[in-house]
């Protein structure tokens, strides 16, 4: 939020929880409380309009959480099809700020899928609590849900997970998971789409 907002908005709280000094603040300011108050400018973004970033009004063609043959699409194509955000980290491989995915400290239960295919990822109880800022899981949903390719971008070896199906980037792999597996399934959150139980 801008700190003029800030400042402002502080100013009036004050005002306001010192009720005497009410009469004493200027109709101006209680008419732009009122106005900043109905741009909603003081409210974070609702989950469904974070969810908005990953929505496209292009339809995809491909996305399928039944359907497990490969998918072969261009990247010219995908980035017709997918939301920017979406594209920038399944197709460029990059990689969203920690702690600022929808995913990373989530504890629904459910079923992780893979943003750009429908591929099933993850359930839920496979997934921990981890301080990296990205959704970690220990597992799988299956055996060749992933692929996993050499990574030595950056000046550093790490082990790029990409999607079984559809070759998109979902993240990285670590040894430092908990048991059974040892292993941290290092994702973005942009690349995943979780489904509740309740809603299969
Ligand atoms: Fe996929």
């Amino acid at each position: 939020m801008n700190p003029v907002w800030v400042r402002f908005v502080y100013s009036c709280i004050v005002n306001f929880l010192s009720f005497k000094n009410l009469r004493r603040m200027g109709s101006w300011t209680v008419a732009g409380f009122l106005i900043f108050l109905a741009s909603g400018a003081c409210t974070h973004p609702s989950s469904d309009q974070k969810n908005m970033s990953q929505q496209n009004d292009k339809p995809n063609p491909y996305y399928s959480r039944t359907d497990t043959t490969k998918v072969q699409v261009s990247d010219a194509e995908w980035k017709q099809i997918l939301p920017p955000d979406l594209y920038e980290v399944a197709r460029n491989k990059g990689t969203e700020r920690a702690f600022t995915g929808k995913y990373w400290d989530y504890e629904g239960i459910g079923t992780y899928y893979c943003a750009v295919c429908g591929n099933e990822l993850f359930r839920s109880d496979s997934k921990f609590s981890s301080s990296c800022g990205w959704p970690s899981f220990f597992e799988t949903r299956r055996p060749n849900a992933c692929t996993y390719h050499d990574d030595r971008s950056h000046g550093m070896y790490r082990i790029e997970v990409l999607c079984g199906r559809c070759d998109s980037h979902l993240g990285h792999i670590f040894d430092d998971g908990p048991p059974p597996t040892g292993k941290r399934y290092c994702m973005n959150s942009v690349s995943l789409e979780f489904v509740p139980d309740d809603k299969k």
